[in-house]
């Protein structure tokens, strides 16, 4: 049985004829900067995510750089993140000039441990960037409760987390920005790179439009420098087709997430644990084996595909190392690199398939395992 990490066939073939007629409809108006079709899902993004201003990127990475830009963090600045994540979140720091401060995370959730973050605020501290892992938001109250303390804007990285919650709160609308990602691979996820920022505050709003248009308003008179982050509206097109699906298809991932979970239980293979104040969209699904490679390499003979984020934590990258202040040992975020394994999670995966997976999955564990 062939099951790959990610089937974006299997869903196109559902909503073809839509994302055809939304496209062509773009293409037709020839409005091809901007226009109806991003404002339209800029407001509903804003909408599902209890936020009161949305404006499109053109990357969930260009969405983390505007909102870094917007609230004018730059040279000298340390930011403060977690270092298991992907590499947009530290990189968008490091471009703007400031310096990634690395904080490591819980090894339940994979997500930055909040008991840790006070200890790494300095003077020099200007913003808090926690990432909602694997579609699982971070606790979010203690992370604004220090951050609040110490006036620390928090931007939520939450491309792998539209439409979670935390403790009823949606992804994004918790700090003073949030960043989606709509790459691919991402619950909803374009037919090429697009992102968005949500925000509550009228101020960060205006900042985040300028930041997107080189820093215009109006037309060539430039008030700051920005650059080129629109979001590109045929990407909207296709992303407004995918929206309404976006709850059928996060709730799939749930239910395939419960099947493997039952299909582990009792076994070495360590499930991904979901704090009980949220509810996951499950964009990754990622146990924890030892002797991981042989495992993956078992599961890549029997045709099931997987992937393994992240094999390096940000503070071991070549471009950081030695070269940024990582607090405390961040061992758990090492141990997680050595140790994860996402499967296949995809929505139109069948309980068979997962089956098969899980019993791959649990009968190379076995092998694997020291006689
Ligand atoms: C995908 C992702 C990004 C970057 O989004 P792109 O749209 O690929 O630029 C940033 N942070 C995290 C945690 C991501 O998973």
């Amino acid at each position: 049985m062939k099951i790959p990490l990610l089937d974006l066939k299997a869903q196109y073939a559902t909503i073809r004829d839509e994302v055809m007629q939304a496209v062509s409809e773009v293409l037709e108006s020839q409005v091809c900067i901007l226009g109806p079709k991003v404002e339209e899902l800029e407001k509903k993004v804003a909408a599902l995510s209890a936020c009161k201003y949305a404006v499109g990127m053109s990357s969930g990475t260009d969405a983390l750089l505007a909102a870094l830009m917007a609230l004018n963090i730059g040279t000298g600045d340390e930011v403060i993140t977690t270092p298991f994540t992907f590499f947009a979140t530290a990189g968008c720091v490091a471009r703007v000039g400031a310096t990634p401060v690395f904080v490591d995370i819980d090894p339940g959730t994979f997500n930055i441990n909040p008991a840790l973050i006070e200890a790494a605020i300095t003077p020099q501290t200007k913003a808090i960037i926690p990432v909602h892992l694997f579609g699982q938001m971070c606790d979010m109250d203690p992370i604004m409760e220090i951050a609040n303390r110490h006036n620390i804007p928090v931007i939520e990285d939450a491309a792998q987390a539209i439409s979670a919650t935390y403790k009823g709160r949606r992804a994004g609308s918790i700090g003073a920005i949030g960043c989606f990602s709509f790459f691919p691979s991402k619950n909803l996820g374009g037919a090429g790179d697009g992102g968005m920022c949500v925000t509550n505050d009228a101020v960060l709003h205006e900042q985040l439009l300028l930041m997107r248009s080189h820093g215009s308003k109006p037309k060539y008179y430039h008030k700051v420098v920005g650059g080129n982050f629109r979001l590109d509206p045929l990407q909207a097109a296709v992303l407004l087709v995918k929206l309404p699906h976006l709850d059928e298809w996060s709730a799939a991932r749930r239910r395939n997430a419960a099947l493997y979970d039952e299909a582990f239980a009792g076994s070495p293979v360590v499930t991904p644990h979901i704090s009980p104040d949220c509810v996951s969209i499950f964009n990754q699904y990622s146990i924890r084996v030892q002797n991981r490679d042989a495992v993956r390499k078992a599961l890549t003979d029997a045709n099931v595909g997987t992937e393994i984020y992240y094999p390096v934590p940000m503070h071991l990258q070549e471009c950081f190392a030695g070269k940024h202040r990582a607090v405390g040992s961040l061992a758990q975020s090492e141990k997680a690199a050595n140790e994860v394994l996402a499967l296949p999670i995809y929505p139109e995966l069948t309980a068979e398939q997962i089956a098969f997976a899980a019993q791959t999955v649990k009968d190379a564990v076995r092998q694997a395992q020291p006689v």
